[in-house]
């Protein structure tokens, strides 16, 4: 083989730069997606409705028809969207069919456990119908699988492993296997290749990008839980994020007498939430959060855990390649903005390739990458020190924190901006 190949063996996957021996063989056009979780599967309806003709997906895990979802992102969790995100959504005609299994925010309560000062944030105040809504992750990925099926130019290829990934002149070649039994490897080109296969991504070290990774010590438990018949009426739409000494803990509501819980804390404390019969585990919940907002909780769904390990991409552009979602910012839970941010890169990626025949020109790329970098920055700083802030029980971070939530109380001007940001509308 060439001289000038670079072989580099990462978990299994053969990646080479760049084939200086291309010939004169025709450039390679259209968008190849690895990884068909939420940023995958709304990337490519977002090309598409910006005009991009050819846009491949492929993922890892089965979206077989009739098949119940169960992949990395489309799993138990539930997911708050931002006005922003539902405004994107409506954009691309989904909103009509996500909101149909949705429930709204019309406020969002923030509180510490303990401690005077609690802020509230609503939708009539901001002069909104809703701050935004709560749907379960296997609802939305339905949606946006349905979407994908249903547009003749995007093609799916699922379940499929990507095995090999050689940069070409003017783009990617990758080589890839269905995941069934009889199948033989198959190859494709693009002009772009999107790594879009979550935190612990390939994709993006097949493009050369390496990552930082943060492991927190501290894990997400999420649950369903079932609201008793002394959860008072005026409750209905509030999302509670209380914060403890552990870390935050929030509740969302869902529709049904049903609240998503996300209980953050160190990995000792959610083994052990985790191992509770389901009656100690909502005497726990109950303790933690009080009893003053929702009353008893009535049931517990099955309690499924998340690693809180940070990560972010060094960079998110090289020639003819892109980091997108959670392979290039793994953000910690408080306050769901992971997914809501992602959106926001994705709908101006989008818009920044337009209908271009050459996707993978950096100059496009880093102009897309360089207007998201204020945005992505302050969400990722905000998420992280969110949490630690709240965690501090003694010192000058104590008093700040109340501070905090005082000050949003008082100046109304100062939560419109927060609330703005966490709709997604400040931009
Ligand atoms: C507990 C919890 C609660 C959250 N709540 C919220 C919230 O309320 N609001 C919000 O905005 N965000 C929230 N988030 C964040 C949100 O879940 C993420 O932003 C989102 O999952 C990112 O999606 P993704 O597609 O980038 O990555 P992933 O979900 O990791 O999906 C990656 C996809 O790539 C596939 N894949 C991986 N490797 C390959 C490969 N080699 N070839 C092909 N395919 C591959 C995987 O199978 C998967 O389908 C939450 C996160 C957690 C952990």
């Amino acid at each position: 083989m060439t001289s000038d190949r670079t072989r580099n063996q990462t978990r299994g996957l053969a990646f080479d730069v760049p084939d200086q021996h291309q010939g004169e063989r025709p450039a390679p056009s259209g968008i190849v997606i690895v990884g068909g979780g939420m940023a995958g599967l709304a990337l490519a309806l977002l090309l598409r409705h910006h005009g991009q003709s050819a846009v491949t997906l492929i993922e890892a895990v089965s979206l077989a028809q009739g098949e119940q979802l169960d992949t990395p992102s489309f799993d138990a969790r539930s997911t708050a969207l931002s006005a922003g995100t539902l405004a994107i959504f409506a954009a691309l005609g989904l909103s009509e069919g996500l909101l149909s299994r949705a429930a709204a925010i019309q406020a969002v309560d923030v509180s510490r456990r303990q401690r005077l000062g609690s802020t509230r944030m609503s939708a009539s105040e901001e002069g909104l119908a809703q701050l935004g809504a709560v749907v379960e992750n296997r609802w939305l990925g339905q949606t946006l699988l349905e979407a994908v099926r249903a547009d003749a130019g995007i093609r799916l290829i699922a379940p499929a492993r990507v095995t090999q990934t050689r940069r070409l002149k003017q783009g990617y070649a990758l080589h890839f296997v269905r995941q069934d039994a009889s199948a033989q490897p198959e190859k494709i080109e693009c002009a772009l290749l999107v790594a879009a296969d979550g935190a612990g991504s390939r994709m993006r070290d097949a493009l050369g990008i390496a990552a930082h990774s943060d492991d927190t010590g501290h894990d997400a438990l999420i649950a369903n839980i079932g609201l008793s018949e002394s959860c008072p009426e005026e409750a209905d739409g509030v999302a509670w994020e209380r914060f403890l000494d552990s870390g935050p803990l929030a509740l969302l509501p869902l529709p049904g007498r049903r609240m998503a819980l996300v209980w953050t804390g160190p990995r000792s404390l959610i083994d052990r939430l985790e191992a509770l019969p389901e009656a100690d585990f909502l005497a726990e919940l109950e303790q933690a959060f009080g009893l003053d907002r929702l009353g008893r909780f009535a049931r517990a769904g099955a309690r499924q855990r998340y690693p809180l390990v940070l990560t972010h991409a060094c960079a998110q552009a090289v020639p003819h390649g892109v980091v997108v979602g959670n392979a290039a910012h793994n953000l910690h839970p408080v306050a769901g903005q992971g997914f809501n941010l992602t959106l926001r890169d994705l709908a101006l990626l989008a818009e920044t390739l337009g209908a271009t025949d050459c996707p993978g020109d950096l100059s496009l790329l880093n102009d897309y990458v360089s207007r998201r970098e204020g945005d992505q920055a302050l969400i990722r700083q905000a998420s992280r020190w969110l949490p630690e802030l709240f965690r501090v029980r003694f010192g000058p971070f104590a008093h700040t924190r109340q501070l905090g939530l005082v000050a949003l109380t008082l100046w109304p001007g100062l939560r419109s901006q927060f609330a703005a940001r966490a709709m997604g509308l400040a931009n």
